[in-house]
């Protein structure tokens, strides 16, 4: 399973980058995870926009959706100029119907997902668990086998994602806001926060991610740290990992 940063900013992306958007990869299958403001043009320095096989999104905020409109446009392009009818699965919960709605298009079909569901998307095993947010928001398990990454999507610090993320090999965290601050009032974690989550889950490696776009962000690893003894390392555009 090979797990590669596309986007990584919180809120809106810095110049030539992207907010919420990751690839992962098995067996030639490709999902994009959320596809938030400039992954669509990021994304192309990793994959081919048309081999796509299926997108996710964790929930309908902007960050995490704001190429979705251009990306059925590529996919309308790209069958017109090959002759073809390719349809593009995107799964999104259904608790926000114009949310929702929007995944449907000519060479696009939603496909509502609830927490609780298991679902197997090409090789992944997907389950989602409700966070804590201000909309309607899902974290990600997946699974292949005996390898396990969780990706916390946008949320506050809360008790239930610890047995969520128990033992994960991968922990995606988003990652706000500094230590002290108020992250929750936002529905966001702390640097702190992240750490204290991966080491009562046992994680084995936490990434932390969904930044923000001020301070000094070296400073949230040494804050996780604090937290946290297993490696830690800030999201940036091309980091793989691989399991
Ligand atoms: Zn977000
Ligand atoms: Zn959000």
């Amino acid at each position: 399973m090979k797990w590669t940063v596309i986007g990584y900013w919180g809120a809106y992306p810095e110049k030539g980058e992207a907010t919420s958007a990751y690839l992962i990869e098995q067996d030639g299958f490709r999902c994009l995870i959320d596809c938030g403001s400039g992954a669509l043009s990021r994304l192309q320095r990793f994959v081919d926009v048309k081999e796509l096989d299926a997108i996710v999104l964790s929930h309908y905020h902007q960050d995490h959706m704001a190429d979705i409109g251009v990306l059925q446009y590529s996919w309308l392009v790209q069958n017109s100029l090959h002759h073809t009818k390719h349809k593009l699965p995107i799964y999104g919960h259904g608790e926000d119907e114009s949310g929702f709605a929007a995944l449907n298009h000519q060479f696009t079909e939603g496909i509502a997902y609830q927490e609780g569901d298991i679902l197997d998307i090409g090789p992944f095993q997907f389950t989602f668990q409700r966070t804590t947010h201000p909309v309607p928001c899902f974290a990600m398990r997946i699974r292949i086998g005996d390898q396990v990454i969780v990706y916390t999507a946008d949320s506050s610090f809360d008790q239930e994602l610890i047995p969520y993320c128990s033992k994960a090999d991968l922990l995606i965290s988003e990652c706000s806001f500094y230590h002290g601050q108020d992250a929750a009032k936002a529905g966001h974690m702390t640097s702190s926060q992240c750490g204290r989550l991966a080491a009562s889950a046992g994680a084995k490696q936490l990434l932390l991610t969904h930044l923000p776009h001020f301070g000094n962000r070296e400073d949230l690893v040494k804050e996780a740290r604090r937290e946290y003894d297993g490696p830690i390392q800030l999201a940036y555009e091309g980091w793989v990992w691989q399991g």
